[in-house]
């Protein structure tokens, strides 16, 4: 059967949009009891926010953490909805839960980052949807991967959904900063270039999985003009069933919210769009540069104390000193005679008797792990 394709996908605005600041979804992380959700709602409904949110079917990483209350929360969902004046929203990963969703009269469902990860599981989702008339909200996939996200918004859209958000929720990759996922803000980007049409949300509680760094996120989510933001708050979030670490207090969320209101999309002007994006991907090479060779400081630090109790030497840790010198002096002067560019953009460099360049190194840390009183290296 030809599927008829939306010509075009409905603004933001037209339907989500109704406050006067960015679009703010919030509620807990999951449904855990009829008070909970009813007592957190009420809270949370004096910020004017456009949607609540709750997790019935929870897919986590672990078996045995708590997975959702399932099927009989989404009434305790519906009501804290009705007594709020909110429409709610909840999450689903399979046909099932969108039968069960529609037929509990759920105004919006959400598409998991795992589930995003899976075409499989997104189609089979699709095809549940074809003809009904539902707002979607689609998380990216937990892996760096603009096209898996794209193609979940695409077969979604293919079964008629018009009404569709992308969630920008963070990306797992192999390397850890502070926060549990990175965010990696050139993607969203990149996102908004190739669907300018489609709205996108950040959820700085999963990016960030601990409180206390969810305002940063959430003002640099704003600043670089995505549309609004997906917050986990709980009234009490300390006994959260799931994610108790990075979920608000209804507190903290109004302090956020108050915040925010003053924020606009002010951070990437148009015509500087791409240079933005650029510093922004060097700032997160920078990051993670800066995280690999503290994690190698240190491992070098630990091989040197276990290796003075060996009577032998230690080959293994001599062998990666001088592998990495060696990339290190390497590396500028390759770099340099493919593009004479200095590999940190803006060091200062000059020329050694044989013509050869030498480079500072701007943090006065030796790579090598040594420590040098003269940080240049030829
Ligand atoms: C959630 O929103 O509670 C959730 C599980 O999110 P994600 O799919 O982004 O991990
Ligand atoms: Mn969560």
């Amino acid at each position: 059967m030809p599927v008829t394709l939306p010509t075009e996908t409905d603004k933001f605005s037209s339907w989500l949009m109704h406050r006067s600041g960015p679009c703010l979804v919030a509620g807990p992380c999951s449904v855990e009891t009829e008070e909970q959700i009813l007592g957190t709602a009420r809270e949370l409904a004096k910020n004017d926010i456009t949607l609540l949110r709750g997790g019935i079917w929870k897919p986590r990483t672990s078996p045995g953490s708590f997975e959702g209350i399932g099927e009989k929360g989404l009434s305790w969902l519906r009501a804290a909805g009705r007594a709020t004046g909110l429409p709610v929203a909840t999450e689903v990963a399979t046909p099932a839960h969108v039968e069960r969703c529609l037929i509990a009269d759920v105004d919006v469902l959400w598409i998991g980052a795992r589930t995003t990860t899976s075409p499989i599981a997104v189609q089979a989702i699709a095809d549940s949807l074809a003809g009904v008339d539902i707002p979607v909200m689609i998380k990216n996939p937990m892996n760096p991967e603009l096209g898996l996200w794209i193609g979940a918004i695409e077969r979604i859209r293919h079964a008629g959904v018009k009404r569709i958000v992308a969630v920008h929720r963070g990306f797992s990759t192999h390397i850890q900063h502070k926060y549990r996922y990175q965010p990696l803000w050139r993607i969203p980007l990149e996102l908004r270039r190739r669907m300018p049409e489609i709205p996108i949300l950040c959820d700085p509680s999963h990016i960030c999985g601990a409180r206390q760094y969810v305002p940063a996120v959430a003002a640099e989510a704003l600043e670089v003009g995505l549309d609004g933001l997906m917050v986990e708050c709980h009234w009490r979030p300390e006994s959260a069933l799931s994610d108790p670490g990075q979920q608000l207090s209804p507190g903290q969320f109004a302090e956020l919210a108050r915040n925010i209101v003053s924020i606009s999309g002010s951070g990437v002007g148009e015509a500087n769009e791409q240079l933005c994006n650029q510093w922004r991907e060097i700032d997160e090479i920078d990051q993670d540069l800066s995280v690999l060779l503290t994690k190698r400081m240190s491992i070098l630090q630990q091989a040197r104390e276990d290796r003075d109790g060996l009577s032998g030497k230690d080959l293994t840790s001599v062998c990666a000193t001088r592998l990495m010198a060696a990339l290190v002096k390497q590396l500028p002067r390759n770099i340099e005679r493919k593009s004479g560019v200095c590999p940190s953009g803006c060091l200062e460099t000059e020329a050694d008797s044989d013509g050869a360049r030498k480079w500072q190194f701007q943090s006065g840390i030796d790579p090598c792990g040594e420590s040098v009183s003269s940080n240049r290296l030829a």
